[in-house]
């Protein structure tokens, strides 16, 4: 590997705080006799990450089939490499572009002079990747930062160590020691990590660990970006074609079994529409997988205790009164970790799958009258990474769109806001804060210093003490 050995005698957790802080040290030395890598540089850096990433395409969908012990290749195919090598397209051919000094005015008062904003590199860039679209999720923020110039350090997740060898060979052949470190390890390496002075840390996962991630790092004061999740809404509209509102909620539901931070979370469908979507819903989950727990399309839960938790959240709302359906009667299997969705009605505050985010294949759904109701239940709740509008008159989406607030938002669509190449993504509050993709992924990992350049005249020499010359009285 490119980290260093430590020596026989140190325990681990020396030994890999050793392999983390060396890592830093050599990029930053790096960064320091390279602080400003040129535009052929970098485009090299995306043109190598884009060969290696199509060359082993399919040996990292099997290492994350492996790690999921089910993940369809095709899912793996469309939400995380196909999504990389496009952002990598779009990247190369605006980063000439964004590299481009912008001039500005300036006002009269500091005449003459020009000011430029540069855009420099911030220096070693930190990301912390979950497990759910590893892919995506590590290499989208790495376009971003190599883009704008930085050497990067990136913590790969617990829960998928087959992805990870995979990952880090392709990325340390691809870039070289110079440019990037790859790190794998359990919660205690993820938290020493966070710990380190980064010119600027993203983290993308929960809510809960991206408070201690930039608590970790505020004494270093690196800047974060924090990618998070939180429950996003679907409101299905009166007028929404059934059908229509089904199959994009499915579809962004099912992807990955729901693990995924923008799948739809909860439904909120008028009272008189409800019955028809349950029942339509659940057909068409059953022409989806009509094998059941034997389709090879399904993915698996990623871990015994994420499968309990989903469990614990039906066992919670079920005891509370609220019902459960599933498209077949056999909708669970332990051992192998799949599971079909769950449909949920009859659902309250009071229980536990309306407080936490599910990630996972449970879909609450909940009735409203007016529309206005739907809005006011929406904007009780933190503020969410999506929100999806499923209706086709415009007005009342115009109102949805105006009196709610999101990180992003689709209209009768699901999870595809994200993969607009030229808009930013990220969350608001408790969904997240700062954003990647597109050319504020460029500006997030860049310095934007202004330099203001003048010749020899000066006005601000006509403005020195003594303040008692008679063009001064004229000037202010
Ligand atoms: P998680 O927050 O439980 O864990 C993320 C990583 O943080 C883990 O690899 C873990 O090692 C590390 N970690 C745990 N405690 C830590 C600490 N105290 N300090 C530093 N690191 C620590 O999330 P997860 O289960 O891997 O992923 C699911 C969550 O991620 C969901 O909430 C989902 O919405 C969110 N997510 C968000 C996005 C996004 O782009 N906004 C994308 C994917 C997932």
């Amino acid at each position: 590997t490119v980290t260093t050995q430590a020596a026989a005698k140190t325990t681990p957790t020396t030994s890999a705080n050793n392999a983390l802080s060396d890592g830093l040290a050599h990029l930053r030395a790096v960064a320091e006799q390279q602080p400003n890598p040129s535009l052929n540089t970098r485009l090299g850096w995306l043109q190598a990450l884009k060969q290696h990433i199509q060359a082993q395409q399919h040996t990292l969908a099997a290492a994350l089939n492996q790690d999921y012990g089910q993940r369809p290749t095709l899912e793996t195919q469309l939400a995380d490499t196909l999504p990389v090598l496009q952002q990598l397209n779009y990247c190369h051919r605006k980063l000439k572009r964004w590299m481009k000094p912008s001039r500005r005015h300036v006002g009269l008062a500091l005449w003459p002079a020009n000011a430029q904003v540069t855009y420099q590199p911030k220096g070693v860039v930190g990301i912390m990747v979950p497990w759910n679209f590893p892919l995506m999720l590590s290499v989208g923020p790495l376009i971003n930062a190599l883009a704008a110039g930085n050497r990067v350090m990136i913590k790969l997740s617990e829960l998928t160590p087959q992805f990870n060898q995979v990952l880090t060979d392709l990325l340390h052949t691809a870039l070289g020691p110079d440019v990037v470190h790859v790190f794998s390890g359990d919660v205690e390496q993820a938290k020493r990590f966070a710990g380190l002075p980064f010119d600027h840390l993203l983290f993308t996962g929960s809510t809960q660990v991206g408070q201690q991630v930039m608590a970790a790092a505020a004494p270093n004061l690196t800047p974060v970006t924090l990618e998070l999740g939180g429950k996003s809404p679907v409101i299905i509209t009166d007028d929404c074609p059934m059908a229509l509102a089904v199959k994009r909620i499915a579809a962004g539901k099912c992807l990955n079994s729901g693990q995924i931070c923008v799948a739809p979370d909860y439904v909120l469908c008028p009272d008189h529409r409800l019955s028809e979507f349950v029942e339509a819903f659940l057909q068409h989950i059953q022409q989806r997988y009509p094998d059941g727990l034997a389709s090879a399309d399904l993915a698996a839960i990623i871990s015994p205790q994420h499968l309990q938790r989903l469990q614990q959240l039906l066992a919670d709302a079920e005891a509370k009164g609220a019902t459960v359906q599933t498209p077949s009667s056999s909708a669970i299997d332990v051992s192998k970790r799949l599971m079909l969705l769950h449909l949920v009605t009859g659902v309250n505050d009071n229980m536990r799958l309306m407080q936490e985010e599910l990630f996972g294949p449970i879909l609450p759904v909940l009735g409203y009258q007016h529309l206005s109701q739907a809005v006011r239940d929406i904007n009780q709740r933190p503020r969410p990474l999506a929100l999806y509008v499923m209706g086709l008159n415009s007005t009342q989406q115009q109102l949805i769109l105006q009196q709610t607030c999101s990180g992003g938002a689709a209209l009768n669509e699901t999870l595809l806001q994200v993969g607009v190449d030229d808009a930013p993504f990220g969350g608001i509050g408790p969904s997240g804060m700062g954003h990647y993709h597109g050319h504020e992924g460029f500006l997030t990992f860049s310095h934007a210093r202004t330099v203001l350049r003048r010749g020899r005249f000066s006005t601000a020499s006509l403005l020195q003490p003594p303040y008692n010359r008679w063009w001064q009285k004229l000037l202010l």
